[in-house]
């Protein structure tokens, strides 16, 4: 799997880049790849500032280039990688991001949040076979980077466990293209999160460690804040739209609290086809990295008879309405998801960092998307500038509400 850098991929290896391959989607993508010697090479690896996980990384898969896109230049953390006798560049700054996405053949987007928008889009219009963590690309800019993936002739390949079973529940070509027309409904499942069953009183005492104590999935905290609130559910909803280019009145949640479907697609004539696995990310990880054929993953196989139950129930819009916020979002239209994202990824942060209380996140969401005017999504800049307005919207909502506590 080590690539040496003066000699680029063996015949039949694929060169593979990682956007945020400290992270837990990075991690996971790493154990896929180890157990398949000689099917890819490591090409690029980036972490935002954790420069000593990043550089373990990278002595232990040597990639051509690796990048710290939170960090100035450092000439130490070069040398360490130097006298250690790894040949990969290491770069710094938001901007080597663009770097990693070259010369490679398949992108994992897997960066946390807005961040990941510039170099995932930057790999849709280099046409590269795109595996997609990064929800958020989709959920700021949906139509832009679908028509840039479609003009570039890109290939993505969704990672998200539910927008993966979709896919795998679509006819698709070899070219990852999936066929729609006799499709009535996308069903998409939630697990609930860790508070499916808590009442109002509990939700506005959550700390940040329950919060990301999530029933079934091991993820980074953002996610999982965000599967607490359902905005996760929400992320993806929108995400669907743009993936499938399915109306949203087609696109349905259903709680499903053990995590075993992980979501289904129902057709005209009333068949409705599921994707189950254990909850498991390097399931997803493996099929799009296969695809269109298949791999071993590593992830321990279905016991149904052990389960025993798959239990559904609908959505609670009231304890949870980051959900229904998602949907005002997409029927708003233009730069309104992309709002909706900034004033979360800033309430998310102040949450964690106890700042603000649990309910407070969807006050603050539903705020900012009511305050700020959306626009046109129709450019990266626009899309971006509207990300900046919303941020700094939020952080004034943030700072209202800490200094009547206060
Ligand atoms: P994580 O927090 O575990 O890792 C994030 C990675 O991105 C790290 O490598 C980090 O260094 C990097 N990063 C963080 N901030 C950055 C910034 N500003 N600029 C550049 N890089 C930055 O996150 P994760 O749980 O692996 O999630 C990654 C993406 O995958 C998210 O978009 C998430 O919604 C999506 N996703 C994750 C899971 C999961 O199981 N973890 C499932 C579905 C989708
Ligand atoms: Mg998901």
């Amino acid at each position: 799997m080590k690539s040496n850098p003066n000699r680029g991929s063996a015949p039949g290896e694929r060169a593979l880049s990682i956007l945020g391959a400290t992270g837990s989607i990075g991690h996971s993508t790493l154990d896929v790849v180890s157990r398949h010697a000689g099917a890819f090479t490591i090409h690029a690896l980036t972490a935002h500032t954790s420069a000593d996980a990043l550089i373990e990384l990278c002595l232990r898969h040597e990639p051509q280039v690796a990048v710290l896109s939170g960090l100035a230049e450092d000439s130490s953390l070069r040398r360490r990688l130097r006298d250690s006798g790894c040949a990969t560049e290491l770069l710094f700054g938001p901007g080597a991001l663009l770097r990693a996405v070259e010369g490679c053949d398949v992108v994992m987007a897997a960066i946390v949040g807005a961040a990941g928008l510039p170099p995932t889009l930057a790999a849709a219009r280099a046409g590269k076979r795109i595996l997609l963590a990064n929800k958020e690309a989709l959920v700021m800019a949906g139509p832009l980077f679908m028509h840039e993936a479609r003009r570039a002739g890109a290939v993505l390949l969704p990672i998200d466990s539910e927008h993966n079973a979709v896919f795998q529940c679509l006819p698709t070509d070899a070219g990852g293209r999936a066929r729609l027309t006799e499709v009535r409904r996308i069903i998409l499942t939630a697990s609930g999160g860790p508070f499916r069953t808590a009442s109002f009183e509990k939700l506005r005492t959550v700390t940040p460690d329950e919060a990301c104590a999530h029933p079934n999935w091991v993820m980074g905290r953002k996610i999982s804040v965000d599967s607490a609130t359902m905005m996760n559910k929400g992320l993806e909803v929108i995400e669907a739209r743009w993936l499938f280019d399915m109306e949203p009145s087609c696109i349905e949640v259903v709680i499903h609290p053990q995590s075993v479907i992980h979501s289904m697609v129902e057709y005209v004539d009333g068949s409705t086809i599921a994707q189950l696995s254990n909850p498991d990310m390097r399931v997803p990880i493996a099929h799009a990295l296969a695809f269109p054929g298949r791999m071993e993953s590593g992830a321990t196989p279905l016991d149904l008879a052990a389960i025993g139950q798959l239990s559904f129930e609908p959505p609670d819009l009231q304890r949870f309405p980051c959900l229904g916020l998602a949907y005002s979002a997409l029927a708003a239209g233009g730069t309104a998801p992309a709002i909706l994202n900034a004033a979360n990824e800033v309430a998310v942060d102040a949450f964690l960092s106890g700042r603000l209380s649990f309910n407070g996140i969807a006050q603050v969401d539903e705020e900012v998307l009511g305050s700020v005017s959306s626009g046109n999504a129709d450019s990266l800049d626009a899309v971006l500038e509207a990300d900046r307005m919303a941020r700094a919207s939020a952080h004034a909502c943030v700072g209202r509400r800490l200094e009547r506590a206060a």
